[in-house]
């Protein structure tokens, strides 16, 4: 996939498309005034034309030079690659977004493998490129004709969704983003030379923690089977990714699972989604902890440091209420429209099923614990502060949310008596999955 520049033709050539790799526009645009017909040249082997040499290099100046004298923008190479593929390959974004903006077709599939941009972008781990494709798709007239989920899902010739590329070259950033998007978790390839893998299969393969973490928590089946019969942990057995089978081993308690399937969970803003899918992470993280005890695995490099110190001055300073149902952590969602609110943790455990459980399908959207009304918005709820001015103390308070609340006598128990029986108990319709975050599932095998 060489885009080099050899056997190129006369050295005149040679030299055009030097300055084209090289991203020296005043060469380029020189050359083509005296022969015009550069810019739909290529080299002989690859047939590289000068777009695909730009796209390649990141020279987005000379390739919008290029664009402006209205050169196809697909334009395909020895291998039908476009110089879209080409930029998703090497995460140049700056030539994607040309390419795109210039009309680029982002369905189109080369001869190689027969994969699009979209699967280049994945297998490379260019998460701004994926996301850019991503969003081309949503707006474009491939949303129309093929549908933005079917394009998510996109297969190569070996049956390869863009998922299953980003899981088997462990690019967890770029399966999060897929996943997010619709991408199905449980997709299931043809061919491949490992016919019938999943996701899970590949990511266990290329031994990637924040993959295989990422796919369980998207629920990922630990028990399908690929063609040879294998559930994943026995390809990250065979591979020696300790930690990896840890997670992966059957028995080994599930993770808490993004409850994706909910209405409202599909239509959160952006900081609501952000601070639930932190703690879902988070609280798997603390299953992991006791998998890998259990197994005497240790993490290899712990992406997740206990970065800040529980700050108990700060959470002292709070005027942001204890969270009604742990009463740990401090309330960080609000429900609309009701306006209760609780911790990110609690709310997460409303949502979240066990895998286990729900083999009937019917995930019913939770009710409201405290009046029972059905939740169909959740909103980030930020921490009041007594001075208002006070950014740093802002900041501190967004950082102590998560952390316990240790100022017991100083909390504020404001609204408590709305949540409260006339007997004086608490009076909350708490489901049973409510535990869910603070105890191991059992596992029935
Ligand atoms: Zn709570
Ligand atoms: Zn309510």
């Amino acid at each position: 996939m060489g885009q080099g520049l050899s056997c190129s033709g006369s050295s005149y050539d040679h030299d055009f498309f030097a300055a084209v790799q090289g991203g020296n526009l005043g060469a380029v645009e020189t050359s083509i005034r005296s022969d015009p017909s550069l810019v739909s040249r290529t080299t002989i082997y690859d047939r590289l034309s000068a777009l695909h040499i730009a796209a390649a290099n990141g020279r987005v100046e000379v390739l919008s030079a290029i664009l402006d004298r209205s050169i196809n923008p697909d334009v395909v190479n020895r291998y039908k690659q476009t110089p879209l593929m080409l930029a998703a390959m090497h995460g140049k974004l700056a030539c994607a977004q040309k390419l795109v903006e210039a009309g680029a077709n982002i369905l189109m599939f080369d001869s190689l493998n027969g994969r699009t941009c979209l699967h280049y972008a994945a297998y490379y781990g260019h998460s701004d490129c994926l996301q850019l494709i991503l969003s081309v798709a949503q707006s474009t007239a491939v949303a129309d004709s093929w549908g933005f989920a079917r394009f998510v899902n996109v297969r190569d010739g070996n049956g390869a969704t863009p998922l299953h590329l980003a899981a088997r070259q462990a690019q967890p950033q770029c399966v999060h983003i897929l996943l997010d998007n619709g991408a199905l978790v449980s997709a299931v390839t043809g061919g491949y030379g490992y016919p019938g893998s999943t996701p899970l299969h590949l990511a266990a393969r290329s031994g990637s923690l924040d993959c295989v973490r990422k796919l369980l928590a998207w629920g990922a089946d630990r028990l399908q089977r690929d063609s040879l019969g294998r559930i994943p942990y026995n390809v990250a057995v065979k591979r020696n990714h300790g930690a990896c089978a840890a997670l992966l081993n059957p028995s080994a308690a599930e993770p808490l699972v993004w409850p994706s399937p909910l209405k409202f969970i599909s239509e959160l803003d952006p900081d609501a989604k952000a601070l639930l899918e932190a703690t879902l992470m988070e609280a798997n993280r603390e299953r992991e902890k006791k998998i890998f005890k259990e197994t005497s695995y240790s993490l290899p490099s712990p992406t997740h440091s206990d970065e800040a110190a529980p700050d108990d001055n700060a959470a002292e300073e709070s005027d942001s209420e204890l969270c009604y149902i742990c009463f740990d952590q401090a309330c960080n969602i609000g429900i609309q429209e009701c306006g209760h609110q609780m911790c990110a943790h609690c709310m997460l455990a409303l949502c979240c099923h066990n895998k286990r459980n729900s083999i009937s399908l019917c995930l019913s959207s939770p009710t409201c614990p405290f009046c029972r009304s059905s939740i169909s918005r959740l909103v980030v709820v930020k921490a009041k502060v007594k001075d208002e001015g006070d950014e740093e103390t802002i900041s501190k308070l967004r950082k102590s949310w998560r952390f316990k609340n240790s100022s017991e006598g100083s909390s504020s128990f404001k609204g408590l008596s709305s949540a409260m029986g006339s007997s004086g108990k608490m009076n909350l319709a708490i489901p049973d999955t409510i535990d869910m975050v603070d105890k191991p599932l059992e596992v029935h095998l």
